[in-house]
Order: C-alpha cells, then sequence, then structure tokens
C-alpha cells in the first residue's frame, strides 16, 4: 500500500517575516513523520512524531508557544485517532504539559476513556511520567499583553465574546497543528494539537480534542481541521469528510464540499487536511494561510503556506 503524510501549521493570518520559519517547521516535522513510514512504521507513531515536533516549535500555537486564554495560562486541547479499533484518545484544557499529543495517546492506549480533562488530565499526564513543564513563552506573554491592552479599547472591559477582536485582528488567529497518514497496512491515523483560540475564556475547549470535530480516522480517510472551533464542532467537520469519501467522493472534493457547507452555514475561518485509505492527501482553507507540508508514495515532500 503507498504510504502519505500530510501536516498543517494552522489556518490564519501569519505574520510577515515569519513564513519561512513556519514552511521550515513544517517540513522538519513531515520528515519525521515520513522517516517513520517509509521504514514501515505505523501512521499513529508518524502523525504522533509530527505532531509533537510541531508542538516543541514555539512558532505553532500547541505545546510549547501556545496561546494565552483569557487569564494569560495555557490550557491545551489535543487528539489522536486510529482508524484500527476507532481507536481514539484525547485531553482538554490540559496544563503545564510538554506534548499533550502523547499524552492523548496514552489516554487512548492506557485507560478505558476517549477524554481526559482539566485537573485529571494533568494528573493522568503526572503517572504516565510526563514531567512538569510550563509551555508560556516570552513572546506569547508579550503578545497576551498586547491583547489585553487592544482588548479594552476594542471592546470595553470584561467583555466575553472574541469574534469581533479577532476579526479586526486575524494576525492572531490560527497556529494549531495537526497530521493525517495512512501506513503501508493500510491503517489511517490523525492527531491534533492546539492551544485553542487566542484569549479564550478559562475552561474553554474547541473541537481539536473532539473525534470527529477536529480529528478523526476511519477506515476511509484521516482528517485535521484547524480555525474557529465553535464552527467545526457543529459541523463535525473530519467526520462529514470521511462520510463523503465513504459515499464514493474523490477526497478533494470532500474537502470541498465540507469546506464549502463551513463557508455557507458560518463564513467559518477554517481549514482541513486529510489523506485517505489509497494515499492520495489534500488540503483546503477558507482563510488567507494554512502552511501545510505533505508526501505522498515515493514523491518528495512538499511545504505550502498556502493552497494555490
Ligand atoms: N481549532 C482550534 C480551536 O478552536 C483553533 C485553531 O485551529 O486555530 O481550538
Amino acid at each position: 500500500m503507498p504510504v502519505a503524510l500530510i501536516c498543517h501549521g494552522g489556518a490564519g493570518n501569519w505574520r510577515p517575516g515569519s513564513e519561512q520559519d513556519a514552511l521550515d517547521g513544517m517540513e522538519a516535522a513531515a520528515q519525521r513523520g515520513r522517516s517513520i513510514l517509509r521504514a514501515g512504521g505505523a501512521a499513529l507513531d508518524a502523525v504522533c512524531a509530527t505532531v509533537a515536533a510541531l508542538e516543541d516549535n514555539p512558532i505553532f500555537n500547541a505545546g510549547t508557544g501556545a496561546v494565552l486564554n483569557f487569564d494569560g495560562d495555557c490550557e491545551l486541547d489535543a487528539c489522536v485517532m486510529e482508524s484500527r479499533g476507532a481507536r481514539a484518545g484525547a485531553v482538554a484544557a490540559l496544563k503545564r504539559v510538554r506534548n499533550p499529543v502523547l499524552v492523548a495517546r496514552k489516554v487512548m492506549e492506557e485507560t478505558d476513556h476517549v477524554m481526559l480533562a482539566g485537573e485529571g488530565a494533568q494528573r493522568f499526564a503526572r503517572t504516565m511520567g510526563f514531567g512538569d513543564h510550563d509551555p508560556v513563552t516570552p513572546a506569547r506573554l508579550g503578545d497576551w499583553r498586547d491583547k489585553r491592552a487592544h482588548l479594552d479599547q476594542v471592546l470595553g472591559r470584561h467583555s466575553l465574546k472574541m469574534r469581533r477582536f479577532l476579526a479586526e485582528h486575524p494576525e492572531y488567529a490560527g497556529g494549531t497543528v495537526g497530521a493525517a497518514a495512512v501506513d503501508a497496512e493500510g491503517v489511517l491515523a490523525a492527531a491534533t494539537s492546539t492551544g485553542g483560540v487566542t484569549m479564550k475564556l478559562v475552561g474553554r475547549v474547541g473541537d481539536s480534542p473532539i473525534p470527529g470535530a477536529g480529528n478523526y480516522a476511519s477506515a476511509h480517510v484521516a482528517a485535521s481541521a484547524t480555525g474557529t472551533g465553535e464552527y467545526v464542532m457543529r459541523a463535525l467537520a473530519t467526520r462529514s469528510i470521511s462520510e463523503a469519501v465513504e459515499r464514493g467522493a474523490a477526497l478533494p472534493n470532500a474537502l470541498r464540499d465540507v469546506l464549502d457547507r463551513l463557508g455557507r452555514d458560518y463564513d467559518a475561518d477554517v481549514g482541513l487536511i486529510a489523506v485517505d485509505r489509497a494515499g492520495n492527501a489534500a488540503a483546503l482553507h477558507r482563510t488567507r494561510d494554512m502552511p501545510h507540508a505533505w508526501f505522498t508514495g515515493e514523491a518528495a515532500l512538499v511545504a505550502r503556506m498556502r493552497v494555490a
């Protein structure tokens, strides 16, 4: 079976000057997954290695360098899913861990549950040997201070709604990471990790840890979504891609249909990536940028800032 992997670094607007760093980061992370798949490794190992590399890269909104919530803290969401046995594991609003995606994998492999949240997720992470790690970077803290100042100006004090602010400051959106892969045995896997949306309310959980919303793997498709999670959740975007492919749609058409629906119903600022069982990869987004990298079969790795 032909192997394939695609990964994204979040739908949004990248700040001018940061594009090359984003592309280099995508390429290096995808390379990790590619080495695993080409050595006959599992899709699950490949997507976890890719996403963990992106979590460790502070320019992306996941793991170290994730965006901060309203109180100036990182609350991290992540999910892994594998087609074999339709297994899934997730963490939500998890604090002080370096690689949430690896904790999500442990939830899948070591518990009877699919998702652990908040304090319980953190306690589980420690039990599994994940040490204390502060993901807040000086750059994100500076951003947060700046945002809080802007927020007061734009919305007035104590506003609980961020839509207007983000519409006026699209440079503050994006940076979630995700990967989807198919291995030589035809097993599909997807992984997604995020700090969520900037200045989110404390306790807010997005689409990324929810199987079928921000992350999904079935016997047909593995997919990851990015962008405002409140829309992705309501549309069950990644599950919808899988259903379209199951009904016979070609992968690019399935992504197009789901993205069009997100546009029609919500005018949503979102992006999608996916691979199918035959080893095809596809990406599509409604934002200006969505750094992504992919390879299929024997072909070389390609990294791009946006889908042409
Ligand atoms: N989907 C993520 C969330 O809503 C954010 C993003 O992808 O930019 O938590």
